[in-house]
């Protein structure tokens, strides 16, 4: 196999990506599912796939489902999703978010970076090797259509499928390279506990006049809210951070390696307050958070309205580490609540995610590097133990058991879930290359 031919032959099939991006397939809106769904299951048909199957036993977007065999006998499953995020807002789009452009060098289109362009990088691979010797291994496809939803159904899934889903190592989405432009290899995700405190103070709004002995909801919940926090960002909620595991050598050594450019972050996000951490990049992969999402509470209109409002909701969320259970993170809160004398905030629970983290020194990962250095070169590689965000991973790992790796095609500037997404196409090439030789590596070890 030439490398550089891949990367060709991915930039000459563009025109298979293009078709996947016209099809709006937005799952917050219910658009485009079955259309998407069709197209997926007609191309894996068309790619020569041993198995193709539509799962909807478990409720919700069906899950489309697709075993190739290789040459090895052995197995690389691949997650990724078919919805995207809403369009909205639509005139700060510079192109149609439906109708793909290809301008200096970029893709613009929803979803191209999050996930479809990924996927579509995947099926080309496949179509590469069909027409170059074969397939070095097996492949699966396990592509969901609610990720942007919360993967409210994946857990089932995985664990009812969990036969069929069977493989050696896992390839997740979300890939590509960091603000320095090094490759991304990334082998986690954080945990998420979603939640909203609210507090209600009286039967109805009041005439501002009686603030005088009547308590406020606003307030109330103000000051609960701080009894949570530090000045320093620690979060003040007993037992909080027990169950995180502390962490290995190899990890804490990745950590210090990875490169953050402050003053562009800064640029980037207009951020007008200085860090909240002397440390940004070391929270960011190992440092739970406590964020209040949204605030309300009382009158929010034009002009003015002088009231004591009776209710106050604050939605909010903690992003986790590892061993950190979601539902327990809530009880704790709540119980503190009630400790520091807010026994009427009451925290109802919305969703929850486990964090995980693949061991740094397990083979797959030694092999993603290897395969990255050949690609990239040894000084481009930057392994991330594991994403600042969530995703649906954990259920992978329990009912699998498989090492899993984030790798893929995006850059710092794809804007996912934003106006102008867009991806590089030499990121789409050399992304292309890297997988394909990760796959002929891993087939050979
Ligand atoms: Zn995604």
């Amino acid at each position: 196999m030439q490398k550089t031919d891949v990367g060709k032959f991915a930039i000459n099939n563009l025109s298979f990506m293009l078709e996947y991006l016209k099809i709006p397939s937005v799952s917050a809106k219910n658009m485009g599912i079955t259309e998407i769904v069709d197209w997926l299951t007609k191309t894996f048909k068309k790619l020569g796939a041993d198995k193709v199957s539509k799962w909807r036993d478990q409720g919700g977007n069906p899950v489309v489902f697709a075993e190739f065999k290789g040459k090895m006998d052995k197995t690389i499953l691949f997650y990724n999703h078919y919805d995207v995020q809403p369009v909205e807002p639509l005139n700060e789009w510079s192109t149609d978010p439906f109708k793909p452009e290809i301008k200096n060098g970029k893709i613009f289109a929803r979803g191209v970076c999050d996930d479809k362009g990924e996927l579509i990088s995947r099926l080309t691979l496949i179509k590469y090797f069909n027409e170059n010797g074969g397939l070095p291994l097996n492949l699966k496809f396990f592509v969901e259509g609610e990720e942007e939803l919360g993967s409210p159904h994946v857990d089932k899934y995985v664990h009812a499928h969990s036969q069929e889903l069977k493989s050696d190592a896992c390839i997740w989405e979300g890939g590509g390279k960091d603000e320095n432009d090094n490759f991304k290899i990334t082998c986690g995700l954080k945990g998420i506990a979603s939640f909203d405190l609210k507090v209600k103070t009286a039967g109805t709004d009041l005439h501002s006049s009686l603030a005088s002995y009547a308590d406020n909801a606003a307030w109330r919940l103000v000051e609960s809210l701080n009894s949570l926090h530090g000045n320093n960002g620690e979060i003040l909620v007993d037992g909080f951070y027990d169950d995180i595991e502390p962490l290995d050598d190899v990890t804490r050594k990745a950590i210090e390696k990875i490169q953050f450019n402050s003053k562009q972050v800064k640029a980037e996000f207009g951020l007008l307050r200085p860090f909240i951490t002397k440390n940004p990049v070391f929270d960011l992969i190992n440092g739970p958070t406590m964020t209040i999402n949204g605030l309300s509470s009382g009158y929010e209109g034009k002009g003015l309205k002088t009231i004591v409002p009776k209710e106050a909701l604050a939605k909010m969320d903690c992003r986790l580490l590892p061993n950190q259970d979601p539902k327990k993170i809530a009880n704790l809160i709540q119980a503190q609540l009630i400790k520091n004398g807010f026994d009427d905030v009451r925290l109802s629970y919305n969703t929850g995610e486990e964090a995980f983290r693949t061991d740094l020194s397990n083979p797959f990962v030694q092999q993603n590097i290897e395969s990255a250095k050949e690609i990239y070169g040894e000084d481009k590689i930057s392994v991330v133990p594991n994403m600042p965000g969530g995703g649906p991973a954990r259920q992978f790992v329990e009912d699998l058991k498989v090492p899993i790796v984030m790798v893929g095609i995006n850059y710092a500037g794809s804007g996912p879930h934003a106006p102008n997404e867009n991806i590089r196409l030499d990121d789409y090439s050399k992304g292309s290359e890297f997988l394909a030789n990760l796959l002929v590596n891993y087939s050979k070890k």
